[in-house]
């Protein structure tokens, strides 16, 4: 192997560009590649701790777990050593010359996607950074060149160089490096003079990195608190230590939206902070390749960075620490899914965090509505996946309705609440915007007997309703439904109308000329405005939950045939009736169902549609 000679490799297309991207358009902020160094050398030292529980056999095994920062004025250098795992050769190059994981391309995507977004949606570029982890790099936003030294915890790995000027390759080397860990040395550009000032470190470290677990040294100095915040006394603390602390934990650049600071001592003791971010993850399907859990320490030693057991996984936008006096020290990933002590904790702390939300939602109204629209479809993925916490999530949820159309300020309380005396089910509707739904021909009913009507537009709404059910003895039902149990005064307003002669020969044709779109067809009153509309008659799964289950499986092409109630008052009605014999009365119908899915806010055959519309246009 020729581990001995000097390599030189280009980095890969897209590190190229990441690299470009970070130098040219992070202007402001740059201090952060601090925090993100530290943050891998205190990720580095901890993997060193943890390997010493069980590993008599590493290397340099008694040496300090520190870092060291250490300032050359007159070449301009700025170093960051640490004690840590260091690195392999093969690691080097793996870890630091591409980027093992794949975030650099995702992050490219969502930065693309970003930049496409409204003004109050962009999330900001060190969002990003943090959120996609594209830390070391950060350091070529302030360096021409950065060299690394770095002799891993594997007793017969050479230590290797590494060495680059950020622009297309970097050159692996030996080195001479005899102590365990990793030295980082940044050139620092004439720009970045600032960083060889003792006092700007000194102060950058006590920003963002005060509570990192390991000692930070400069010179003799050490200048982070690291101490284990989340012990400390509650009273002790201000909301700028949490929020400090927060910073160093998530990598995140905003303050946290919200903290709580827990502990327990039955049946298991433990204590925890817990920090809900201001903005969600970028989640794609459900699934995110940075999907964080809590760090886990035990008997003050870190053992895990992201344990995802302590929590449940609707939780999982949640950052934060706990630790535990009640667990061994030489817990393993694997064994740490099946722990007793760990299924007590998620219970207690999922517990804990739950009804802190509830008082959340009904003292803080506004930080509440917040964390609603940024979170809430967590919340509501838990009460699809979690039936255990379903009735301390139900509480929790909130949505538009024809009430409340400014916010998602309803809840299931304040809905029953306002319910008509003998209003014995929750209606709801699902579209694509609330502005739609409240135009939508299904509320006419509705909006005429001042029945409040939910209205749901995020796809999975209508499938996690529909598997509710029920709520405090209420039916949740679609308005779509051909059932609807309404109160009995309204119920004759929705049943089939005796229809003169002309109607019921319309509603033959119809039945006809749309037998491949439509089974059902009825007239009733339940329509004010609009000449006519979708139901579902057998009442069961609505049509588009039936949509989501068919693409699931797959099943695309299967023709979903609808249900149509048309208005008998309505004039455009009437005079299709008055005109079946004319030729075109043909097309004429088949607008009428594409009217039913306009007025609705779908498209059920938009080709059919161009087709009988550019004629009209000539
Ligand atoms: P991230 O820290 O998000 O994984 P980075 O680009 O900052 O992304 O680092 C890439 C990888 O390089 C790290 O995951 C780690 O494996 C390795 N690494 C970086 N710095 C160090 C260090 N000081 N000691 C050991 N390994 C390191």
């Amino acid at each position: 192997m020729a581990a001995a000679t000097e390599e030189t490799f280009e980095f890969k297309t897209e590190i190229k560009e990441l690299m470009h991207l970070i130098v040219h358009t992070l202007y402001t902020h740059k201090e952060i590649f601090l925090r993100e160094l530290l943050s891998n050398a205190s990720d580095a030292l901890s993997k060193v701790q943890f390997e010493a529980l069980t590993n008599p056999d590493i290397y340099d095994k008694d040496q300090v777990l520190d870092v060291k920062l250490s300032i050359d004025e007159k070449k301009k250098l700025l170093t960051i050593e640490d004690t840590g795992v260091g690195m392999t050769r093969e690691q080097l190059i793996s870890q630091i010359g591409t980027i093992a994981h794949s975030g650099t391309k995702r992050f490219m995507k969502e930065l693309s996607e970003n930049e496409k977004k409204d003004e109050k949606d962009k999330k900001s570029l060190p969002d990003l950074i943090g959120q996609f982890g594209v830390g070391f790099y950060s350091a070529f936003m302030v360096a021409d060149k950065v060299s690394i030294e770095t002799k891993s915890m594997e007793r017969e790995a050479p230590a290797v160089a590494w060495e680059s000027d950020g622009t297309g390759s970097y050159v692996v080397k030996e080195s001479e490096r005899r102590k365990r860990g990793t030295s980082i040395t940044l050139h620092l550009k004439k720009e970045a003079k600032e960083f060889l000032e003792e006092s700007r470190i000194k102060s950058l470290v006590e920003q963002y990195s005060n509570y990192l677990p390991f000692p930070v040294l400069l010179g003799e100095e050490e200048v982070n608190k690291h101490e284990a915040l989340w012990r400390k006394s509650k009273k002790d603390l201000k909301e700028e230590d949490y929020n400090e602390f927060y910073k160093q934990v998530s990598t995140d650049w905003q303050e946290p939206l919200h903290y709580e600071h827990f502990s327990g001592d039955a049946p298991v003791q433990f204590s925890s902070v817990l920090y809900i971010p201001k903005r969600a993850p970028m989640e794609y399907y459900g699934q995110d390749p940075h999907e964080h859990g809590l760090k886990l320490y035990v008997k003050r030693v870190f053992i895990q960075d992201d344990c995802k057991a302590l929590l449940p996984r609707f939780l999982r936008f949640l950052r934060g620490v706990v630790e535990s006096e009640d667990l061994p020290l030489n817990v393993s990933r694997e064994s740490i899914q099946n722990d007793a002590n760990i299924t007590k904790i998620n219970k207690v702390l999922t517990k804990k965090f739950l009804s802190a939300l509830k008082k959340m939602s009904t003292k803080k109204e506004e930080l509440y509505l917040d964390f609603w629209k940024q979170f809430g479809r967590f919340i509501k993925e838990g009460v699809h996946s979690e039936t255990t916490y379903k009735d301390k999530l139900l509480p929790l949820v909130r949505f538009y309705t024809s009430k409340h159309t400014d916010n998602p300020t309803g809840s299931f309380a304040d809905y029953i609440a306002n319910k008509k005396e003998d209003q014995k089910a929750v209606y709801y509707a699902v579209g694509e915007k609330v502005e739609q739904l409240r135009r939508s021909p299904h509320l006419e009913l509705f909006q005429r007997n001042d029945i409040e009507v939910i209205l749901l537009t995020e796809p999975m709404d209508d499938m996690i309703f529909n598997q509710i059910g029920t709520h405090e003895d209420m039916k949740l039902i679609n308005v779509e439904s051909g059932d609807l149990e309404l109160p009995e005064d309204i119920k004759k307003e929705v049943e089939e109308v005796e229809v003169s002669d002309d109607l019921t020969r319309l509603k033959d044709k119809v039945k006809e000329v749309l037998s491949d779109h439509v089974n059902e067809v009825r007239f009733s009153k339940a329509l004010s405005d609009s000449p006519c509309k979708f139901y579902n008659a057998s009442g069961g799964i609505s049509h588009n939950v039936q949509k989501l289950m068919f693409n699931m499986d797959g099943m695309s092409g299967f023709p979903l045939k609808r249900d149509l109630e048309l208005n008998p008052e309505h004039s455009y009605v009437k005079a299709l009736a008055g005109r079946l014999d004319n030729d075109s009365v043909n097309d004429q119908i088949k607008m009428l169902f594409h009217m039913a899915s306009l007025l609705e806010g779908t498209l059920e055959d938009p080709q059919e549609l161009a087709g009988l519309v550019l004629p009209l246009l000539r």
